[in-house]
């Protein structure tokens, strides 16, 4: 009889260090084949109208990284409870994607990544207001991808 239980691996298979695309990075420790549910990104729960509360816009309204909304009534804030999920930068050429289900957020290759190659997903991140130039310009991207868009906010349909 084969075994086939499934096993989810509990070493996390990559570690958190300086990145050139911005602050810390998550890099890989060993060859991670693609599909591959790496962690799931955790934190505080809260509202939207707790977040808005938590963090308001100033005027330089400065992106909160660490807020990941997983629908219109729950926000992840990984500043608290986080673990090293929050250290996965965006790409906009990535190898990992982030996959809601069941209220929870997890990171997940969709690429074999080779050790030492730094995971990223898209933020593809969406604002209230319309995302102009201006907008943009406040969401940078550094991820250096041929492709690169030049912003973390997802294109509008
Ligand atoms: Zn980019």
């Amino acid at each position: 009889m084969q075994d086939t239980t499934i096993v989810v691996p509990t070493e996390i298979p990559f570690e958190i260090r300086n990145s050139p695309i911005q602050g810390l990075g998550a890099f890989a420790t060993r060859f991670i084949k693609a599909d591959t549910r790496l962690i799931e990104y955790t934190g505080q729960r809260l509202t939207p109208a707790e977040a808005d509360t938590k963090y308001p816009d100033g005027a330089d309204k400065r992106h909160h990284t660490y807020l990941f909304a997983i629908d219109d009534d729950v926000v992840i804030d990984a500043a608290v409870d986080g673990n090293e999920a929050r250290f996965i930068n965006h790409s906009c050429d990535p190898n990992c994607d982030a996959v809601i289900g069941d209220g929870h957020i997890w990171i997940d290759t969709i690429k074999d990544i080779l050790p030492g190659e730094e995971l990223a997903y898209d933020y593809a991140y969406v604002l209230k207001e319309r995302h102009t130039p201006a907008a943009k310009r406040l969401y940078p991207c550094s991820c250096g991808a041929e492709n690169c868009r030049g912003t973390i906010l997802a294109r509008k349909k």
